[in-house]
């Protein structure tokens, strides 16, 4: 604004996000199974399913020479312990047996960064080229070919952007044409205002105590949970997917995304022209 107000806004709410996720790392993985009674664990294997990674086209008729085996390229944008990473790579790896995809993780915080590093090595992927690991803000991927990745997933990350427009034309540049955006995100309301009552009860009510209880620490959830209330709808945030210049599947039916758990989550997709 005219007086920096929204400058200084801006530059607060990425020092918040910062601290939040730098005090938030070590518990990570253990606090999403308990904010979510579990049911994180379900959204995301949906998400992966839903977008097959690893699937190739159908080969054609046997004759010489073969064709070479073709592998995606994914990028995993606020990416933290590698959760969403692991899940598209066995994906891949057992359900297509495409032992060539690799995920690119990416994300802002050092430390939830260096979780991902040491999940991964308990993983199969530990000493492959596979898996690999980038400190970037997802506003600026510079350090990203244009045109070069085929998927570009984002899960419960794109609420904590500050200019969620800019990432979204970052991720258009990033991707090859056919390319596939990813989101999964929560959403502010549920349609139905009862159990939107209920939910809300929970995640302000339950979801702080838990972080103060278990993680000790009761700031950084009050924070995720604000943070929930002030995404845009599924219908705004199809609109901007598809003002980045997206094509948006359903979107000629009024549509353009999927609600998981009546609502609580939601899952936006866009393909590059
Ligand atoms: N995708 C993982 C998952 O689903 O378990 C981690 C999600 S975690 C709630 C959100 C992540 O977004 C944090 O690791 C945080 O550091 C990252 N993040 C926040 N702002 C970011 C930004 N501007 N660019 C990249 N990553 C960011």
């Amino acid at each position: 604004t005219h007086f920096g107000f929204e400058t200084v806004a801006e530059e607060l709410k990425a020092s918040k996000v910062r601290t939040v996720f730098s005090s938030v790392a070590s518990s990570y993985d253990t606090m999403n199974d308990l904010m979510s009674l579990g049911i994180h664990r379900l959204w995301k294997d949906h998400f992966v399913r839903s977008l097959n990674p690893g699937i190739r086209p159908t080969p054609p008729p046997p004759r010489p020479p073969p064709p070479p085996p073709q592998s995606q390229r994914i990028l995993d944008i606020a990416g933290g312990t590698g959760d969403i990473a692991f899940r598209l790579l066995d994906h891949a790896t057992t359900t297509n047996r495409d032992p060539h995809t690799s995920v690119l993780i990416s994300d802002i915080n050092p430390q939830m960064l260096a979780e991902g590093r040491k999940r991964c090595l308990s993983t199969p992927y530990h000493a492959t080229n596979r898996v690999s690991f980038l400190e970037a803000n997802a506003e600026d991927l510079s350090a990203i070919e244009s045109s070069s990745i085929d998927l570009y997933t984002v899960a419960f990350g794109i609420r904590n952007f500050t200019h969620k427009a800019t990432a979204l034309r970052e991720a258009y540049r990033v991707l090859k044409p056919g390319g596939v955006f990813a989101c999964l995100e929560f959403t502010p309301n549920l349609a139905n205002p009862v159990l939107n009552a209920l939910y809300k009860r929970w995640s302000f009510g339950a979801i702080p105590l838990i972080g103060q209880l278990v993680a000790g620490d009761r700031e950084s959830y009050q924070y995720l949970v604000e943070s929930i209330e002030k995404f845009p709808s599924q219908r705004e945030f199809a609109a901007m997917v598809r003002e980045t210049g997206f094509l948006v599947p359903g979107d000629a039916e009024g549509g353009g995304w999927e609600d998981l758990s009546m609502g609580i989550a939601a899952v936006h997709k866009g393909v590059k022209p």
